[in-house]
């Protein structure tokens, strides 16, 4: 047959042309003849198998029946623009028997039929590449979800409600797998809200339905019939009235394969997934993943940014955050704000003597005590080494007090660390808002000054603020600055204090101890600067001038003949933390010609508790070198005899304290007898300080001490004073009468 007719009474024209109808029948893909009007004139059996029809039934319809886009007006438009040859690529729908459409791309071309023009319709099939353009689109908008910064509950939302709005058959659910194993869900947007409450925190497993067994084996798994499927056996009753027949899960995996959350499609009817569906997953799983890691790498980041590493405690950046939060909420209700400053004592021969993890363990201890006291509201930071602060809302100052006692309470509990106890004790300063500070910096500052005043008080104190802690502070600092001042304009002078053997009536030796002469505030006290020269690095430089001095003044006293064997000098615990002390003290000696046994270094009981630390080594390599090792105002520390046989020490210094009420007090008495008879039982020689009085030195001798020192013979004072005495007689010592109060008062020493 050479004509085809159009099949309604319209006036198309016969068409005839056996070239073109040969092309209509061997064309791959969908085709269709269509005339100006947009009447089909015929189709190719493989557009009428798309639409489950027969090719003469599709020839006489018009292209908007099978594509309802193509309205008249818009297929004039088109065919317009067809004309000279063009082509025209356009997209649309094609509709479908089962009133279903599916996405095609259209090429229209005019071809010559004798005179008139016909047009050829070709119909592509672009479902697939929709879908995956559908897909990329999806990614995008998530990574850029991911890329603004919103939150993980956010982006994961979206992502399901597009996939759903893709697929409109499943319903969409992420659930997040904690570090314990269990599920929590996270974007559920179409799950109705009483499912992933139920879920929420149970466990993965091999029977956990679809997500918790895909998390527990790391691998997909798809449930086509929850209602038979072992795996739904203790979930399905929770399940299926809510109308889910078929889940999907797959894990969602990190970078290292730790098995984050689940990605999941369920369906209402018993079925499993489409190809389009498993495209879509795959997709969505490394979306998810991306953006759960993304999620973790900046809570990580605000972790170390506001949070200590070693205790997991808030530190100081996010205490000062919450605190100016917290004063401005308590400004606007007219509330209190209690902040404490706590500061651990002797943290610091604890890092010393048993090293820094065993420091460390018992700051995580301590964290863990007191964040046991503490409400969820406030705020307990470790601000830095061993200072804890704690931020406390509406709470006054017998509520904070109430609260710093139990604090104190729970450190005295031993700390057990390698199976050593630990006791520890602690100083804590208080300061109230808006009493003692209107803005955090102040209140912090304030509870900070408090808590040096508990530590003045003693351990386990706590002090609130007092505006005159202000002014103690302020003097603290402008005596710091004057002594600072003092060692760079050499305002320190050394005095020296005979020590006279009393078995040979004779010098045994002077102890140098530093002087401070200010211009304008007088002789200030050692007891006054040196604890604050320890506390702010100064002491080093002090005790290097006084080794100095001394050791010249020994040298220039030996060459002209002054009858003074040896000289003592003082050392704090840093100059042994230095490293340097040994050196120093070898080359001090040489530089003035002295022999080592000419020199005696003091130190105080607590040095010796350093054991760990390279301390006793240096001490062992001076005693060795022939300098004397001396335990200065033994008795009032640990006196622990097992250092006393570990350190080699030659000389206890028996304390003021016994020495003062040796004729009042029967127990100093025999305290004082203890100890000279430790010493002797050690072969260490006991010098015993502060003697002032005949009766003192009576009982003293009587109980065996060979040396003393104190004003009864002679104060402290300046070399040139030292020869005077020397002249005036002071070597005769026995005879040396109690010093009157004149010459008490001679020194007149300020604080
Ligand atoms: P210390 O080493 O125990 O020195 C003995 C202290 O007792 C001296 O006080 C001395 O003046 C005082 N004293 C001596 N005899 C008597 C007495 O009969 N009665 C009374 N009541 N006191 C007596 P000073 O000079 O005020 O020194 C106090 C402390 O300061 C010293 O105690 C020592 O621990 C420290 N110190 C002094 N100079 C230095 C130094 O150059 N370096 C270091 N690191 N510490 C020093
Ligand atoms: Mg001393
Ligand atoms: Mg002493």
């Amino acid at each position: 047959m050479n004509e085809i007719t159009a099949s309604s009474g319209h006036a198309a024209a016969p068409f005839d042309d056996s070239l073109y109808r040969q092309t209509l029948t061997t064309a791959v893909g969908a085709l269709a003849w269509v005339d100006d009007q947009g009447r089909v004139l015929e189709a190719n059996q493989s557009l009428a198998e798309w639409l489950e029809s027969k090719t003469h039934l599709v020839a006489g319809k018009i292209v908007g029946d099978l594509l309802p886009g193509l309205t008249a007006d818009r297929w004039r438009d088109i065919w317009v623009s067809t004309a000279g040859n063009k082509v025209r690529t356009l997209r649309d729908k094609l509709l479908l028997p089962s009133e279903t459409t599916c996405p095609v791309e259209l090429t229209l071309q005019r071809m010559h039929s004798g005179n008139r023009e016909i047009g050829v319709l070709r119909v592509r099939n672009i479902l697939a590449q929709r879908q995956t353009e559908d897909i990329q689109h999806l990614q995008y908008e998530v990574l850029e979800a991911v890329a603004s910064g919103h939150p993980l509950h956010t982006v994961l939302d979206m992502m399901c409600r597009r996939v759903e709005s893709l697929a409109p058959d499943v319903i969409c659910t992420v659930l997040l797998v904690d570090s314990e194993g269990r599920v929590h869900p996270c974007a559920a947007p179409s799950m109705p809200p009483i499912f992933s409450q139920s879920i929420d925190g149970e466990p993965i497993g091999p029977k956990a339905g679809s997500c918790g067994t895909a998390a527990y084996r790391g691998e997909p798994v798809e449930v086509t019939d929850i209602a038979n499927d072992p795996l739904w056996e203790e979930y399905k009753a929770l399940a299926l009235p809510l109308g889910l027949a078929a889940c999907w899960s797959t894990p969602i995996k990190a970078a290292n394969g730790r098995v984050m959350g689940t990605f999941a499609l369920y369906y209402r009817e018993v079925r499993s997934a489409s190809f389009f569906h498993r495209q879509m997953v795959n997709a969505c799983v490394h979306l998810c993943s991306l953006a759960i890691e993304h999620q973790e790498a900046e809570a990580e980041i605000h972790r170390l940014a506001f949070y200590d590493t070693l205790t997991g405690l808030p530190n100081r950046t996010l205490l000062s955050d919450r605190g100016r939060q917290a004063i401005t909420r308590a400004q606007a209700r007219g509330r209190s704000v209690a902040l404490m400053f706590i500061d651990l004592d002797r943290f610091k021969t604890v890092n010393d003597s048993l090293g820094h993890s065993v420091g460390d363990r018992l700051l995580q201890a301590v964290a863990e005590r007191l964040k046991n006291l503490v409400h969820e509201t406030d705020t307990l930071c470790r601000l830095s080494s061993d200072e804890f602060a704690l931020l406390t809302l509406n709470c006054n100052a017998d509520s904070a007090s109430l609260l710093a006692e139990k604090m104190l309470d729970a450190l005295t509990h031993p700390v057990t660390i390698d199976d050593v106890d630990l006791c520890v004790t602690a100083g804590i300063g208080i300061s109230i808002f808006p009493d003692d500070g209107k803005d955090f910096d102040t209140l912090l500052k304030n509870a900070d000054m408090a808590m040096h005043q508990a530590k003045l008080a003693g351990r386990n104190a706590m002090r609130f603020y007092q505006p005159q802690m202000n002014e103690a502070a302020n003097r603290r600092l402008s005596l710091e600055a004057a002594l600072r001042q003092a060692i760079s304009a050499g305002e320190l002078s050394v005095y020296y204090q005979p020590q006279i053997d009393l078995e040979h009536n004779a010098l045994y030796g002077v102890e140098a101890l530093v002087r401070w002469q200010h211009a304008e505030w007088g002789m200030i006290s050692p007891a006054a600067f040196i604890p604050l020269a320890e506390d702010c690095g100064l002491i080093g430089d002090i005790d290097r001038f006084v080794l100095d001095q001394a050791c010249a003044q020994l040298a220039t006293w030996q060459r002209s003949g002054w009858p003074v064997p040896t000289v003592s000098v003082n050392l704090s615990a840093d100059d042994f933390r230095r490293g340097d002390i040994t050196q120093r003290v070898t080359d001090t000696l040489t530089r003035h010609g002295l022999a080592a046994n000419c020199l005696t270094i003091e130190i105080t009981e607590s040095l010796m508790l350093n054991t760990a630390s390279p301390t006793l080594e240096q001490l062992q390599t001076l005693r060795a070198s022939g300098v004397g090792l001396a335990v200065d105002d033994f008795g009032t520390g640990y006196s622990s005899l097992s250092y006393l046989k570990r350190f080699p020490v030659n000389i206890l210094k028996l304390d003021q304290s016994f020495v003062r009420d040796l004729g009042i007090d029967s127990d100093d008495r025999e305290l004082a007898r203890a100890i000279i008879g430790i010493g002797q039982a050690l072969q260490l020689r006991v010098v015993a300080e502060g003697v002032e009085t005949a009766e003192q030195l009576r009982i003293l001798t009587d109980q065996g001490c060979k040396v003393v020192q104190g004003y009864f013979y002679s104060r402290p004072q300046s070399a040139n004073d030292l020869e005077s005495w020397f002249s005036a007689g002071g070597s005769a010592f026995a005879q040396r009468q109690p010093p009157t109060n004149d010459e008490e008062s001679r020194e007149g020493m300020t604080t």
